[in-house]
């Protein structure tokens, strides 16, 4: 009888606990990895520099961590994420942004949301302040996906966003950068930057929430002196930036090999249809497909794995996830 009443107790332990929605310990709930662009300082720079890169990921990556452990949505933590970087001065995006040869700001950016995969995006954009917050309304409120030039800042007029002159952008360390390339470009007629510095810079953030919903958000200035009118990959979803049901991806580095080889798409699609892992088709995409210093990506799958890759000197970057792992880095052998 007794033998009975236990093994009984027992069944209904093993049943409870089979229902019971709490998953395993050791299963990542959320996830979440964020950049600051390819074109890192140099890795011999004053200590003190670097540190200033270090705190400003950290609080951002610190910000997205708290959003996700209250149970915030995919989509909210890549937007707000990816805002805090903008207003920040040390990256290409927003405030700080990098100039075009006519000395102006052009901003670009792009959001997605892998569950449903809408999205949105704005390129050229040259007077509102947080872009990232433009692109998603584009998904929102309109039924495009990509608004351009003045058309795009009308609209963001016209729904209220913050708008700014263009001059708002400015810093010191940008205009320095450009006068460089444009002396170099005077002097060796080569169009892009030799610096990586002054060739990447872009901020990102990729999430997977409580819900297992994935998203991607990418906000940049470009690059250093490029053309009145370029668009670069940015805004180009599936090419630096993208989200469906297998990953989320956020690109940095030269725009032009991004969307010719449509590279955050072609990281989900290797999982999808070559059944790849997330850091096997990242690292195909970054060692075979690009060419060295050509910049990284950052990128999260379903299941929460995180991979940050890149094939230039270092990438400004940061991971975190439910498991506790908080981590920021510049370069490849650090700590
Ligand atoms: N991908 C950006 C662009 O080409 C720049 C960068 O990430 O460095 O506009």
């Amino acid at each position: 009888m007794r033998l009975a009443a236990v093994t009984f107790a027992l069944l209904v332990s093993i049943l409870m606990s089979a229902c019971t929605s709490t998953p395993p310990v050791d299963t990542i709930r959320w996830a979440i990895a964020i950049h600051g662009g390819a074109g890192t300082l140099d890795p011999n720079a004053p200590a003190a520099e670097q540190r200033a890169y270090e705190e400003a990921l950290t609080r951002a990556l610190a910000h997205g961590r708290d959003m996700l452990a209250r149970g915030a949505a995919a989509l909210d933590v890549c937007e707000e994420v990816v805002r805090v970087l903008e207003d920040d001065p040390l990256f290409n995006a927003g405030v700080g942004a990098v100039f075009n040869e006519q000395g102006e700001h052009e901003l670009d950016a792009s959001i997605m949301d892998g569950s449903t995969l809408r999205c949105g995006a704005c390129a050229g954009v040259r007077t509102v302040r947080h872009p990232v917050t433009l692109a998603r309304r584009v998904m929102t409120d309109t039924r495009h996906v990509l608004l351009a030039g003045e058309g795009a800042d009308r609209f963001a007029e016209s729904i209220g966003l913050e708008r700014v002159p263009n001059t708002f952008f400015d810093t010191e360390r940008r205009r320095r950068a450009l006068e460089q390339v444009l002396k170099e470009r005077e002097r060796t007629g080569a169009l892009l930057p030799s610096d990586p510095q002054h060739r990447h810079g872009t901020v990102g953030c990729v999430v997977r929430d409580r819900d297992g919903r994935l998203a991607a958000a990418t906000s940049t200035g470009g690059m250093t002196g490029k053309r009145w009118g370029r668009v670069g990959d940015t805004p180009v979803l599936g090419a630096g930036n993208y989200a469906d049901g297998f990953a989320a991806i956020s690109c940095t580095g030269t725009g032009e090999e991004f969307i010719r080889h449509g590279v955050a798409r072609a990281v989900a699609a290797r999982m999808q249809f070559g059944g790849q892992t997330l850091a096997e088709a990242v690292h195909a995409l970054i060692f075979e497909t690009l060419q060295k210093d050509d910049g990284g990506l950052i990128a999260v799958d379903a299941e929460g794995n995180l991979v940050a890759d890149y094939n230039s000197t270092g990438m400004y970057r940061g991971m975190a996830d439910s498991r506790g792992r908080f981590e920021v880095r510049i370069f490849r052998d650090e700590p």
